[in-house]
């Protein structure tokens, strides 16, 4: 019973799996080798001009080696086997003259093409082994270590296309057999032939594989190379996209985003500048606060937006009153301060004067407003100077606020002076109180509404 269950399942497996029908598919074999690392970069542009470079480099090279080898082997080789000097001379000559033209020419008009120029100094040198074996036979066995020689070396010294050493390697096959054929028994057993075209494919063999893994390691090369330089590019790009959003947060985050004048954070910042300055150089300059008369009762009538606008309004009007250089900043709600650079008490006034004018005569109708029926400011003013450098901030723009504040008191849409006792003890001008600080100059402004 145990036993016809388990057959019945194991024939219900047979017929849900039935086995896959291998089919070769060659157009997918040939796009995945296509798309192979090895072939996809190693055929690739960029890869192959940088192939090229090198390549030039080391052939040149691998030419004066061969120039070197030719002209001392061949002294050698003339010097043990003295009947061959022609043979020698003639072979070796040749081939230095081949492998310098070949320098010259990797050098100048073949630069872009080292590969025909190496392919024919190899070819050239394989020539010259086997007319030395086969006219000078006491040097076969000598000349055979020599073609055994080459097919490593090159692979080393040409790095080119895999295409190229593949045919290089074949016509050197062809060459070195052809070679052992020729030879003549006398110089050459047959059992030594043998064992030379044995090693011939072993040289074969290893120069194929060493090609390709030379290849395979300067492809990994090649890659890192390109991705560090992406990553480089990409790292560049974003340092200059942060360097610009860094410049523009430092500028947005020291303006009102409201009003579009600077902002607290600001004066902050050029304030302390100007104590340094002041203190280091000498000299004076003005501190100017303005608030906006009845300003709430614009919120309540017209609602905070139309609020909002004349605050937008009067501040513009207050920033373009000033000289280029000075800057006008929110300090409160409805509250601005400014910086009179360089200004002594009178230019101060003057400019807290500009100031209150310029904000009437933008002329914004506000009938609640008990100092006219238009939107106005109260200015309070002080100079600040190198004598009060024991003094906090907060305490020199609380005298600006207090000469605000004296003008509020006096009836609004008026100019006031806060001047400091050493102020008053330098200055000549008999416009300041005896105690320094200067009342309300609700008097001075005679031309104020108000
Ligand atoms: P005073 O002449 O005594 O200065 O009267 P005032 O009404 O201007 O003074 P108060 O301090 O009572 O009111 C200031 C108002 O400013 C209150 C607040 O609603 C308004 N305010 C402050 N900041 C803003 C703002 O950003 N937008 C708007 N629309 N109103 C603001
Ligand atoms: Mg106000
Ligand atoms: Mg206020």
């Amino acid at each position: 019973m145990a036993d016809s269950a388990r057959w019945a399942i194991s024939t219900r497996r047979r017929a849900t799996y039935p086995r896959p029908e291998v089919k070769i598919d060659i157009a997918r074999i040939a796009a995945a080798i296509r798309s192979d690392e090895y072939f996809a970069v190693s055929n690739g542009r960029r890869f192959r001009a940088a192939e090229r470079r090198q390549l030039r480099v080391g052939a040149r090279t691998g030419m004066l080696v061969v120039i070197l080898v030719a002209v001392f082997g061949g002294a050698i080789l003339s010097l043990i086997h003295q009947p061959a000097i022609p043979l020698i001379g003639v072979l070796n000559g040749g081939l230095v003259i081949v492998a310098g033209a070949g320098y010259w020419l990797l050098g100048r008009r073949a630069r872009h093409y080292p590969e025909p120029v190496i392919f024919v100094v190899t070819v050239a040198v394989i020539g010259v082994c086997v007319l030395l074996g086969l006219g000078a036979p006491e040097l076969a066995i000598l000349t055979s270590g020599y073609l055994l020689l080459l097919p490593p070396v090159v692979s080393q010294i040409a790095i080119w296309r895999t295409l190229t050493h593949a045919l290089w390697l074949l016509l050197y096959a062809v060459v070195i057999l052809s070679f052992l054929a020729l030879v003549p028994v006398a110089d050459l057993s047959p059992i030594e032939k043998l064992d030379v075209a044995l090693l011939a494919l072993v040289s074969v063999g290893a120069s194929f594989v060493g090609h390709v893994l030379g290849v395979r390691a300067r492809i990994r090369n090649f890659r890192q190379l390109r991705t560090i330089k992406t990553l480089h590019r990409s790292l560049e790009r974003q340092r200059r996209e942060l360097e610009r959003a860094l410049v523009d947060l430092e500028r947005t985050s020291r303006v009102d985003p409201l009003t579009r004048v600077a902002n607290r954070l600001r004066l902050d910042e050029d304030f302390e500048e100007v104590r340094a300055r002041l203190n280091r150089a000498g000299g004076s300059c003005g501190l100017v606060e303005a608030d906006l008369d009845r300003f709430k009762p614009i919120n309540d009538r017209l609602g905070h937006l139309a609020g909002d606008a004349v605050l937008r309004s009067v501040a513009q009007a207050l920033q373009h009153s000033l000289r280029a250089g000075d800057h006008v900043y929110r300090y409160g709600g409805e509250e601005f301060i400014a910086i009179i650079l360089g200004a002594d008490a009178a230019a101060t006034e003057a400019t807290a004067e500009r100031l209150r004018a310029a904000v009437e005569a933008l002329a914004i109708s506000h009938p609640d407003n008990p100092a006219g029926s238009v939107v106005t400011v109260s200015v309070g003013g002080t100079v600040i100077g190198p004598a009060d450098i024991d003094e906090t901030d907060g305490a020199l723009f609380d005298r600006a606020d207090r000469a605000m504040y004296a003008a509020k008191t006096s009836g609004r849409n008026r100019i006031a002076m806060d001047l400091p006792k050493w102020f008053s003890s330098s200055s000549a001008d008999g416009r300041v109180a005896p105690d320094g600080t200067a009342p309300a100059r609700t008097g001075w402004a005679a031309n104020m509404g108000g």
